[in-house]
């Protein structure tokens, strides 16, 4: 029996920004496919398309086929199925996820409300924020990373919510980010790392294009890729569903 071969395409933060997921999934599968989507939260909120991405995400709904699905909860997420109130939110996100409550079908909104928080998958363990706080730390700082590898069980973690790409490498206890460099591929070794993807549906590194990640069991490696969509079709539909203009804007920059 030989172990499976899985080629995971890694997203976080798609935001209900279809166009930005269909590039990204388009790309993918130029650069040789994946079988599994690995999915690290929030993704909905803010865009104008959350029913239409998990469309696409979903097998069974998706018209892609064939691939798992391994999924966690972001904040987001819990906002716009009700399973936490708006109140830490700003006013434009929190415009986004009344809108997005009102919006979402009965069966994605259960699907959403049943994501776990975590996902420990072999060697991997998927949350969006950080294993210390799932839901609302940004892993940015060395403090924060220790207290996501001190409850580490696994020898990778892979997080999202900054919508910033990293690799943190445990580096002997003084953890060490460095850069996820774009179409770069990484070996993955013995040491712990931390990995951040970058944000599919609202990039924030001063980089509009969407970011996203693919693991390949065989040899094992990650690599990171960019996507040019077409952010103007994006704003259109946001502007008729009269969602709040900086949310439009930021769209153009990257933040
Ligand atoms: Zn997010």
């Amino acid at each position: 029996m030989g172990v499976q071969h899985v080629r995971a395409l890694i997203l976080s933060d798609i935001h209900s920004n279809l166009e930005a997921l269909e590039a990204v999934v388009a790309d993918a599968q130029e650069r040789g496919g994946f079988n599994e989507i690995w999915c690290l939260g929030d993704t909905v909120g803010y865009g104008p398309d959350p029913d239409a991405c998990l469309d696409l995400l979903r097998p069974g709904v998706s018209g892609l086929g064939g691939h798992q699905l391994r999924i966690v909860v972001g904040n987001h997420d819990h906002a716009a199925v009700g399973k936490m109130g708006v109140e830490e939110f700003n006013d434009a996100a929190a415009a986004a996820a009344r809108w997005t409550s009102s919006r979402l079908s009965q069966d994605h909104a259960a699907f959403l409300s049943g994501l776990p928080l975590v996902i420990t998958q072999g060697p991997f363990t998927l949350v969006h924020g950080s294993l210390r706080d799932p839901l609302w730390e940004y892993l940015m700082s060395a403090e924060a990373a220790l207290g996501t590898l001190k409850r580490l069980t696994t020898r990778f973690c892979l997080v999202g919510h900054t919508h910033i790409p990293f690799i943190c490498r445990e580096n002997g206890g003084f953890p060490k980010f460095v850069e996820f460099t774009e179409d770069q591929v990484f070996s993955l070794g013995e040491e712990r790392w931390i990995i951040n993807p970058g944000g599919v549906g609202q990039p924030r590194d001063r980089d509009p294009r969407p970011s996203y990640a693919i693991y390949d069991s065989q040899p094992a490696t990650v690599e990171r890729h960019r996507v040019t969509y077409p952010i103007a079709k994006t704003q259109e539909k946001m502007r008729r569903a009269g969602l709040p203009p900086p949310l439009i804007q930021r769209l153009d920059h990257g933040v």
